[in-house]
Protein backbone atom coordinates (compact mmCIF):
# COMPACT_ATOMS: atom_id res chain seq x y z
CA UNK A 1 0.00 0.00 0.00
CA UNK A 2 0.94 3.68 -0.80
CA UNK A 3 1.53 6.84 0.85
CA UNK A 4 1.90 9.53 -1.87
CA UNK A 5 4.23 12.57 -0.92
CA UNK A 6 4.24 16.01 -2.85
CA UNK A 7 6.99 17.36 -2.01
CA UNK A 8 7.33 21.46 -2.43
CA UNK A 9 6.58 20.80 -5.63
CA UNK A 10 6.11 23.97 -8.61
CA UNK A 11 5.81 23.17 -11.99
CA UNK A 12 5.82 25.61 -15.37
CA UNK A 13 4.93 24.99 -18.64
CA UNK A 14 7.08 27.23 -20.55
CA UNK A 15 6.67 30.36 -18.83
CA UNK A 16 3.40 29.51 -17.31
CA UNK A 17 3.62 29.00 -13.24
CA UNK A 18 1.34 26.40 -13.07
CA UNK A 19 1.91 25.47 -9.37
CA UNK A 20 4.12 26.45 -6.39
CA UNK A 21 5.46 25.08 -3.46
CA UNK A 22 2.37 22.45 -3.36
CA UNK A 23 3.48 20.38 -0.63
CA UNK A 24 1.50 17.60 1.43
CA UNK A 25 1.19 14.04 1.84
CA UNK A 26 -1.62 11.54 1.55
CA UNK A 27 -1.31 8.68 4.10
CA UNK A 28 -2.15 5.37 2.65
CA UNK A 29 -5.52 4.30 3.16
CA UNK A 30 -6.73 7.91 3.72
CA UNK A 31 -9.31 9.68 0.91
CA UNK A 32 -8.16 12.84 0.53
CA UNK A 33 -9.54 15.70 -1.85
CA UNK A 34 -8.72 19.05 -4.07
CA UNK A 35 -11.23 21.87 -4.85
CA UNK A 36 -10.23 25.14 -6.22
CA UNK A 37 -11.28 26.75 -9.36
CA UNK A 38 -11.09 25.93 -12.67
CA UNK A 39 -7.30 25.83 -14.28
CA UNK A 40 -5.70 26.47 -10.37
CA UNK A 41 -3.67 23.15 -11.44
CA UNK A 42 -5.40 20.31 -9.80
CA UNK A 43 -5.39 17.93 -12.75
CA UNK A 44 -1.97 18.75 -13.04
CA UNK A 45 -1.14 17.38 -9.25
CA UNK A 46 -2.92 14.18 -10.27
CA UNK A 47 -1.05 13.79 -13.37
CA UNK A 48 2.27 14.11 -11.28
CA UNK A 49 0.78 11.34 -9.26
CA UNK A 50 -0.14 8.79 -12.27
CA UNK A 51 3.35 9.33 -13.45
CA UNK A 52 1.89 11.24 -16.49
CA UNK A 53 4.15 14.64 -15.74
CA UNK A 54 7.16 15.77 -13.85
CA UNK A 55 7.47 18.33 -11.66
CA UNK A 56 9.76 21.61 -12.28
CA UNK A 57 10.89 21.42 -8.69
CA UNK A 58 10.62 19.28 -6.10
CA UNK A 59 9.33 16.12 -6.13
CA UNK A 60 6.32 13.61 -6.18
CA UNK A 61 7.02 9.92 -4.24
CA UNK A 62 4.98 7.07 -3.37
CA UNK A 63 6.60 5.56 -0.18
CA UNK A 64 9.46 7.63 -0.38
CA UNK A 65 10.10 6.54 -4.29
CA UNK A 66 10.14 9.38 -6.46
CA UNK A 67 7.15 8.76 -9.12
CA UNK A 68 8.79 8.47 -12.47
CA UNK A 69 5.85 6.92 -14.86
CA UNK A 70 2.96 5.35 -15.01
CA UNK A 71 1.85 2.10 -12.72
CA UNK A 72 -0.77 0.10 -12.72
CA UNK A 73 -0.66 0.56 -8.94
CA UNK A 74 -1.90 3.73 -9.68
CA UNK A 75 -4.65 4.66 -11.79
CA UNK A 76 -6.32 7.95 -13.02
CA UNK A 77 -9.81 8.08 -13.77
CA UNK A 78 -11.40 10.62 -15.31
CA UNK A 79 -15.13 11.19 -16.85
CA UNK A 80 -16.79 8.55 -19.09
CA UNK A 81 -15.63 9.72 -22.32
CA UNK A 82 -12.55 7.53 -21.09
CA UNK A 83 -14.28 4.22 -22.33
CA UNK A 84 -13.47 3.36 -25.85
CA UNK A 85 -16.67 3.47 -28.12
CA UNK A 86 -15.72 0.46 -30.16
CA UNK A 87 -15.01 -1.98 -27.34
CA UNK A 88 -17.37 -3.35 -25.24
CA UNK A 89 -18.18 -2.93 -21.43
CA UNK A 90 -15.98 -6.33 -20.80
CA UNK A 91 -13.03 -4.96 -23.35
CA UNK A 92 -12.90 -2.06 -22.05
CA UNK A 93 -12.49 -3.11 -18.57
CA UNK A 94 -10.14 -6.06 -19.71
CA UNK A 95 -8.08 -3.55 -21.47
CA UNK A 96 -6.55 -2.23 -18.11
CA UNK A 97 -5.42 -5.57 -17.74
CA UNK A 98 -3.40 -5.61 -20.73
CA UNK A 99 -1.21 -3.17 -18.48
CA UNK A 100 -0.41 -5.40 -15.85
CA UNK A 101 0.69 -8.88 -16.55
CA UNK A 102 -2.13 -10.94 -16.14
CA UNK A 103 -2.58 -14.10 -17.82
CA UNK A 104 -4.91 -13.85 -21.17
CA UNK A 105 -6.48 -17.63 -19.00
CA UNK A 106 -7.53 -14.89 -16.13
CA UNK A 107 -8.73 -12.09 -17.96
CA UNK A 108 -12.47 -13.19 -18.42
CA UNK A 109 -12.54 -14.41 -14.29
CA UNK A 110 -11.47 -10.93 -12.82
CA UNK A 111 -13.17 -8.82 -15.54
CA UNK A 112 -16.81 -10.69 -14.55
CA UNK A 113 -15.41 -9.72 -10.47
CA UNK A 114 -14.86 -6.43 -11.01
CA UNK A 115 -18.11 -5.69 -13.09
CA UNK A 116 -19.99 -7.93 -10.45
CA UNK A 117 -18.52 -5.32 -7.84
CA UNK A 118 -19.66 -2.14 -9.68
CA UNK A 119 -23.15 -3.61 -10.32
CA UNK A 120 -22.65 -4.26 -14.09
CA UNK A 121 -22.62 -7.72 -14.53
CA UNK A 122 -24.58 -9.16 -17.35
CA UNK A 123 -23.51 -6.02 -19.49
CA UNK A 124 -20.24 -7.55 -20.32
CA UNK A 125 -21.57 -7.24 -24.34
CA UNK A 126 -22.42 -4.11 -24.22
CA UNK A 127 -21.27 -1.19 -25.80
CA UNK A 128 -20.55 2.56 -24.24
CA UNK A 129 -23.34 4.14 -26.23
CA UNK A 130 -25.59 1.14 -25.05
CA UNK A 131 -25.76 2.35 -21.32
CA UNK A 132 -26.40 5.05 -19.55
CA UNK A 133 -24.28 7.90 -18.06
CA UNK A 134 -24.09 6.35 -14.90
CA UNK A 135 -23.29 2.72 -16.35
CA UNK A 136 -20.25 4.10 -18.07
CA UNK A 137 -19.31 5.75 -15.55
CA UNK A 138 -19.16 2.57 -13.50
CA UNK A 139 -17.46 0.67 -16.33
CA UNK A 140 -14.88 3.15 -16.01
CA UNK A 141 -14.05 2.48 -12.68
CA UNK A 142 -14.23 -1.18 -12.83
CA UNK A 143 -11.68 -0.41 -15.65
CA UNK A 144 -9.73 1.43 -12.99
CA UNK A 145 -10.74 -1.10 -10.23
CA UNK A 146 -9.44 -4.60 -12.37
CA UNK A 147 -5.31 -4.36 -11.58
CA UNK A 148 -6.83 -3.89 -7.52
CA UNK A 149 -4.86 -0.44 -7.54
CA UNK A 150 -3.11 0.85 -4.60
CA UNK A 151 -3.79 4.22 -4.97
CA UNK A 152 -6.73 5.51 -7.21
CA UNK A 153 -6.56 9.09 -8.75
CA UNK A 154 -10.37 10.33 -9.96
CA UNK A 155 -10.26 13.67 -11.72
CA UNK A 156 -13.92 15.03 -11.27
CA UNK A 157 -15.26 11.47 -12.29
CA UNK A 158 -19.05 12.24 -11.67
CA UNK A 159 -19.19 15.81 -13.28
CA UNK A 160 -21.41 14.58 -16.01
CA UNK A 161 -23.79 12.59 -14.07
CA UNK A 162 -27.55 13.89 -13.03
CA UNK A 163 -27.48 13.88 -9.12
CA UNK A 164 -29.81 11.04 -8.11
CA UNK A 165 -26.29 9.08 -9.73
CA UNK A 166 -24.12 10.82 -8.65
CA UNK A 167 -25.01 9.91 -4.76
CA UNK A 168 -25.07 6.64 -5.77
CA UNK A 169 -21.60 6.30 -7.36
CA UNK A 170 -20.47 8.29 -4.24
CA UNK A 171 -21.76 5.60 -1.88
CA UNK A 172 -20.56 2.68 -4.82
CA UNK A 173 -16.71 4.92 -3.84
CA UNK A 174 -17.15 4.92 -0.48
CA UNK A 175 -18.01 0.97 -0.41
CA UNK A 176 -15.31 0.21 -3.00
CA UNK A 177 -12.87 1.71 -1.12
CA UNK A 178 -13.28 1.30 2.83
CA UNK A 179 -11.00 -1.02 4.70
CA UNK A 180 -9.07 -1.71 1.75
CA UNK A 181 -6.19 0.77 2.61
CA UNK A 182 -6.88 1.97 -0.63
CA UNK A 183 -5.03 5.92 -0.68
CA UNK A 184 -7.62 7.97 -2.93
CA UNK A 185 -7.23 11.43 -4.25
CA UNK A 186 -9.98 12.70 -5.48
CA UNK A 187 -10.55 16.02 -7.54
CA UNK A 188 -13.96 18.13 -7.75
CA UNK A 189 -15.40 21.04 -8.08
CA UNK A 190 -17.89 19.84 -5.40
CA UNK A 191 -17.29 20.70 -1.58
CA UNK A 192 -20.38 19.03 -0.55
CA UNK A 193 -18.80 15.66 -2.24
CA UNK A 194 -15.50 16.68 -0.56
CA UNK A 195 -16.97 16.75 2.71
CA UNK A 196 -18.93 14.03 2.09
CA UNK A 197 -16.18 11.65 0.67
CA UNK A 198 -12.82 13.19 2.09
CA UNK A 199 -10.73 12.68 5.44
CA UNK A 200 -8.84 15.38 4.10
CA UNK A 201 -9.72 18.52 1.92
CA UNK A 202 -7.21 20.64 0.09
CA UNK A 203 -8.05 23.67 -0.93
CA UNK A 204 -6.45 25.43 -4.43
CA UNK A 205 -5.89 28.41 -5.25
CA UNK A 206 -5.24 29.77 -8.94
CA UNK A 207 -2.23 31.31 -10.78
CA UNK A 208 -0.37 29.97 -9.57
CA UNK A 209 -1.86 26.84 -7.74
CA UNK A 210 -1.10 26.93 -4.59
CA UNK A 211 -2.93 24.62 -1.35
CA UNK A 212 -3.84 27.31 1.19
CA UNK A 213 -5.85 25.26 3.26
CA UNK A 214 -6.01 21.87 4.62
CA UNK A 215 -9.74 20.61 6.12
CA UNK A 216 -9.91 17.58 8.23
CA UNK A 217 -13.49 16.16 7.87
CA UNK A 218 -13.48 14.84 11.45
CA UNK A 219 -17.72 14.44 11.22
CA UNK A 220 -18.47 11.05 10.55
CA UNK A 221 -20.37 10.50 7.41
CA UNK A 222 -24.22 10.49 6.96
CA UNK A 223 -25.87 7.46 7.36
CA UNK A 224 -28.66 6.48 4.22
CA UNK A 225 -27.59 9.86 2.61
CA UNK A 226 -29.73 8.54 -0.38
CA UNK A 227 -31.89 6.06 1.53
CA UNK A 228 -29.99 3.05 0.34
CA UNK A 229 -28.61 0.35 3.19
CA UNK A 230 -24.97 1.36 2.32
CA UNK A 231 -23.55 2.59 5.81
CA UNK A 232 -20.30 4.80 5.32
CA UNK A 233 -19.35 5.84 8.85
CA UNK A 234 -15.94 5.03 10.26
CA UNK A 235 -15.78 4.88 14.03
P1 LIG B 1 -7.46 22.28 -13.24
O1 LIG B 1 -7.48 20.79 -13.30
O2 LIG B 1 -7.39 22.83 -11.85
O3 LIG B 1 -8.58 22.90 -14.00
P2 LIG B 1 -5.03 22.01 -14.83
O4 LIG B 1 -4.07 21.32 -13.97
O5 LIG B 1 -5.72 21.22 -15.88
O6 LIG B 1 -6.10 22.80 -13.94
O7 LIG B 1 -4.31 23.21 -15.57
C1 LIG B 1 -3.64 24.25 -14.86
C2 LIG B 1 -3.05 25.23 -15.84
O8 LIG B 1 -2.00 24.59 -16.55
C3 LIG B 1 -4.03 25.72 -16.90
O9 LIG B 1 -3.76 27.08 -17.15
C4 LIG B 1 -3.69 24.86 -18.10
O10 LIG B 1 -4.01 25.53 -19.28
C5 LIG B 1 -2.21 24.66 -17.94
N1 LIG B 1 -1.73 23.40 -18.51
C6 LIG B 1 -2.07 22.15 -18.09
N2 LIG B 1 -1.42 21.21 -18.79
C7 LIG B 1 -0.65 21.88 -19.70
C8 LIG B 1 0.28 21.47 -20.72
N3 LIG B 1 0.54 20.17 -20.95
N4 LIG B 1 0.88 22.44 -21.44
C9 LIG B 1 0.64 23.73 -21.19
N5 LIG B 1 -0.21 24.20 -20.25
C10 LIG B 1 -0.84 23.28 -19.51
MG1 LIG C 1 -8.82 19.53 -14.21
Amino acid sequence: MQTIAIDNVSKSFGSLNVLSQVDFTIAQGEFAAIVGPSGCGKSTVLRMIAGLETASTGAVKANGTPITAPDPSRMLIFQEHALYPWRTVAKNVAFGLELSGVSKKEWSIRVNEVLDKVGLSGFQKYYPHQLSGGMRQRAAIARALVTDPEVLLLDEPFGALDAITKISMQNELLRLWEGTGKTVLLITHDIDEAIYLADTIYVMSPRPGQIVERISTEMPRPRNRNGADFVAVRE
